[in-house]
């Protein structure tokens, strides 16, 4: 089981209110990510799960069993962090033993869950190898393994793939989301990158400065976005927004359009504009365009859109697609 509740937690540190009170369920097995800019609290609110951190005040309750004083050893959880921990004198048959055998657990019984890991993580060929003989995605499997011979009743993962290039952070991005249907464990994974956050999430907690501004399913936050902060967040590349006396027509303060929701004409359309910088990705195209009166807009555009810097352009929002906020920032529905 892996049921985890925080009840009005909250955290100072000195005189500093880093997390101002927070409620949050998380239900068994699921895979949630907490995602927000840097500095925003996702750390801090993951090792006060961990009880790695003491709250200041509020509960934490883990399978209906308040854990708020209860030591990390105490908690049954189990931590992946970036920089990966491993010993470097001892193989990967020993890294991944290691917490067993520190546990006193009988050699047998051991030797089956290191070598059962080691298959769900792919990494049955370098148990005799350290650390130093592996790549970085490999490190990275041998951390995770660690972690699973504990059979914790959550995994909980902090940015553990922002020391990665970016095709191998692609490649792990897969393998921990199948080692999710596989474990079919809670997972609670921290990231300030909304890719990861939108692709491996089953339910995502947006974060800025310690507030939960938004938690839904990777669509419901793309889709019904509950404020400006969520609708500018989440998605890439990033909404569109339009204030003043041109959102006034829709009733808003402000009009949010994603680039992929803008239809893009040579002859006519709502919104006249210069194309500035042309992104030609092969599959997309993301035109810069300078609209009269409203400034830069993002066009998601066909691989092959025949556009020049400089031509004239028109743009037309999909009127289905038209987020509107008010002059709080808040959602209009
Ligand atoms: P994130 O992981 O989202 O980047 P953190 O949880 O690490 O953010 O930090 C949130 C805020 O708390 C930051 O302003 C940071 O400076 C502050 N903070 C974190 N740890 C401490 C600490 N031990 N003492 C004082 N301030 C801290
Ligand atoms: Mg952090």
């Amino acid at each position: 089981m892996g049921n985890i509740v925080l009840k009005k937690v909250n955290k100072s540190f000195g005189a500093t209110q880093v997390i101002p009170g927070i409620d949050l369920t998380i239900n068994d097995g699921e895979f949630v990510v907490f995602v927000g800019p840097s500095g925003c609290g996702k750390s801090t609110l993951l090792r006060l799960i961990a009880g790695l951190e003491d709250t200041t005040s509020g509960t934490i309750e883990i399978d209906g069993r308040d854990v708020t004083g209860a030591a990390p050893a105490k908690r049954g959880l189990a931590m992946v962090f970036q920089s990966y921990a491993l010993y470097p004198h001892m193989t990967v048959y020993k890294n991944i033993a290691f917490p067993l055998k520190m546990a006193k657990m009988d050699p047998a019984a051991i030797d089956r869950k290191v070598k059962e890991a080691a298959r769900v993580l792919n990494l049955t060929s370098y148990l005799e190898r350290r650390p130093g003989q592996l790549s970085g995605g490999q490190r990275q499997r041998v951390a995770i393994g660690r972690a699973i011979v504990r059979e914790p009743s959550a995994f909980l993962f902090d940015e553990p793939l922002s020391n990665l290039d970016a095709a191998l952070r692609g490649t792990m991005r897969l393998e921990i989301s199948e080692l999710h249907h596989q474990l079919k464990t809670t997972m609670i994974y921290v990231t300030h990158d909304q890719v990861e956050a939108m692709t491996m999430a089953d339910k995502i907690v947006v974060l800025q400065s310690g507030n939960i501004e938004q938690v839904g399913s990777p669509m419901d936050l793309y889709n019904r976005p509950d404020n400006l902060f969520v609708a500018g967040f989440i998605g890439s590349p990033r909404m569109n927004f339009v204030t003043g006396t041109l959102a006034a027509p829709y009733k808003a303060a402000t009009v949010g359009v994603r680039p992929e929701h803008l239809a893009l004409s040579r002859d006519t359309g709502q919104w006249r504009g210069t194309v500035g910088v042309a992104e030609h990705l092969g599959s997309d195209t993301f035109l810069h365009v300078n609209v009269d009166t409203i400034g830069m807009m993002t066009v998601r555009a066909g691989g092959d859109t025949p556009v020049a810097h400089g031509d004239t352009v028109y743009l037309t929002p999909d009127p289905a697609r038209i987020h509107r906020f008010d002059d709080k920032g808040k959602a209009i529905r």
